[in-house]
């Protein structure tokens, strides 16, 4: 265990320097596996902080925006190089910070550097179109201009690969950055940063500046010099943000919350149908906005799936991400487990089934850790708290139902659209399905959560404000369309 006078204190990076912020104040970062043990520390900056960088990165604008766009390229393979090269102590700092496996861990810092390699690689390629003008001797075509200064507002689940696939496309179409993470995963940000740093971007193109969102985020997106805004996160902040960007005429990208349902038919693959229910809903302690949480399930399977289901669900090692075997972590923060539980009480009260888990673990070791044993429901009401609400934790919800249409109609009836899966070996059933799902991200046979890097990332209704990330649809968002005509 390591002791608080032993952490290490980690600085805001602003035009090309580590700084300590202007409070002179930090905050602690706990391993959420045990709360006594501190990761780092990070600065609690305020709104002067925030000031600097964005004058930073402001500065740095022009010259950053000159650069051919294959020479900004140039500094994304670097950046993924030094990640490559430190992969393992980002993973190890990843799952102390945040609870997630070291496997887990592992596979997102991969994750990052092949973002980072593919969105280099987008410097090499076409952003524009030619379109034939009604004037025979004019040349008529659009190309892609960056913004200027985007604040990129994170949150701590994917705390490499969110931040780097909304930095990665900012900095590639010429924008330069201003990183604010979540608070829990500052240090993983941090050491990201380093590798930033390591790769020589020029100073003022990436800034970080950690500390309390609702402190310093409004610094940021209420910044006049600040052209837009990506954010991933919650519902509530996410419109916060929303609306007062539309105030003052700033881009924004929100991506939310999800509730994500599996839809279960009697020619499923059983087996494959409760893994991937068990994989999509409770790996990562069920804490991916792509996490399944309604499974609504066709009654002609639905005792061979519940009993399967609980079976392997309770045979699932909770513990310490960094211990070999281990397959579920802690939630990531005592306020997470708070809530997580209270859903649980919720779903309790408004008379759901519990058929497994719904407390804390009982085991030595675990006490102080934000443990909560995977939990599975049966006989849920789909109008419930617990079928309506993204819990943000290791809880499925059961629901039988008759047919595919009445699980569709029952699935879409919500406020959220992220993704959604169906298992069937029936393409009828398939393309109803992929019809009629209100989802940004439909899959078939396959688990709810799962993202290619190279296609399109964003919910439908209130999951998102409607624009993609990842692949080329990150351009769509962190550049503008310049129609330009030309008469010699
Ligand atoms: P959150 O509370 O909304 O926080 C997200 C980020 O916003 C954090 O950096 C937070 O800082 C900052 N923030 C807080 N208040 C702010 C304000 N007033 N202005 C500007 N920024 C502010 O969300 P979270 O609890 O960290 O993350 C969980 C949520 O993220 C879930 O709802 C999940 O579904 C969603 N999520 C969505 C996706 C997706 O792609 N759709 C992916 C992952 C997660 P602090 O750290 O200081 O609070
Ligand atoms: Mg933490």
């Amino acid at each position: 265990m390591q002791a608080l006078e032993k952490a290490a204190t980690y600085l805001n990076y602003i035009r090309g320097e580590w700084t300590a912020s202007a409070t002179g104040q930090t905050e602690s970062s706990i391993n959420p596996a045990n709360r006594n043990e501190v990761v780092g520390r990070f600065q609690s900056s305020d709104a002067r902080d925030v000031d600097l960088a964005v004058a930073a990165a402001k500065a740095a604008q022009q010259a950053w925006r000159r650069l051919p766009a294959p020479a900004r390229g140039e500094f994304l393979y670097k950046a993924a190089n030094a990640i490559e090269r430190r992969l393992d102590e980002i993973a190890l700092t990843m799952t102390r910070e945040m609870g997630k496996t070291l496997p887990e861990a592992k596979g997102e810092t991969a994750r990052g550097v092949a973002l980072l390699r593919y969105y280099a690689g987008e410097g090499m390629r076409k952003v524009g179109d030619v379109i034939p003008s009604t004037d025979g001797e004019a040349l008529m075509y659009t190309t892609r201009v960056p913004l200027g200064v985007v604040g990129v507002i994170t949150p701590w689940n994917f705390p490499v690969a969110i931040p780097i696939w909304k930095m990665a496309p900012a900095l590639v179409y010429g924008n330069t950055v201003v990183l604010k993470p979540a608070q829990e995963t500052s240090i993983t940000a941090a050491l990201v940063v380093e590798c930033f740093a390591e790769a020589g971007f020029p100073a003022g193109v990436v800034n970080l500046v950690t500390g309390r969102g609702s402190l310093i985020g409004p610094a940021l997106t209420d910044h006049p010099d600040v052209q837009a805004i990506t954010f991933t996160g919650s519902n509530e902040v996410g419109k916060l943000i929303g609306r007062k960007a539309l105030e003052r005429g700033a881009k924004y990208q929100l991506e939310m919350g999800g509730k994500n349902p599996v839809i279960v038919l009697p020619d499923a693959d059983l087996q494959l149908a409760v893994e991937a229910t068990i994989s999509g809903g409770l790996r990562s302690t069920g804490q991916k906005c792509t996490a399944t949480s309604r499974v609504f399930v066709h009654k002609g399977i639905y005792e061979q799936f519940k009993a399967l289901l609980v079976e392997k669900t309770m045979q699932l090692k909770l513990g310490n991400g960094l211990e070999p075997g281990v397959w579920m972590g802690p939630c990531s923060s005592e306020r997470q487990l708070d809530t997580v539980l209270s859903y649980i009480d919720k779903g309790v009260a408004e008379g759901a089934e519990l058929l497994c888990g719904g407390k804390r673990p009982a085991e030595d070791g675990l006490a102080d850790g934000f443990y909560v044993e995977p939990t599975i429901f049966d006989k849920v009401d789909p109008a419930s708290t617990i079928a309506q609400e993204e819990i943000f934790g290791p809880v499925l919800a059961l629901i039988e139902v008759g047919s595919l249409q009445e699980a569709l109609d029952k699935a879409n009836d919500i406020h959220l659209g992220l993704s959604a899966s169906i298992f069937t070996k029936d393409i009828g059933s398939m393309l109803s399905f992929i019809n009629e799902m209100d989802a940004g991200l439909v899959r078939v046979n396959a688990e709810t959560a799962g993202v290619e890097l190279q296609a399109p990332f964003g919910g439908m209704k209130q999951s998102s404000s409607h624009s993609r990330e990842q692949g080329q649809a990150a351009m769509e968002f962190f550049t503008a369309v310049k129609t330009v005509f030309i008469k010699a």
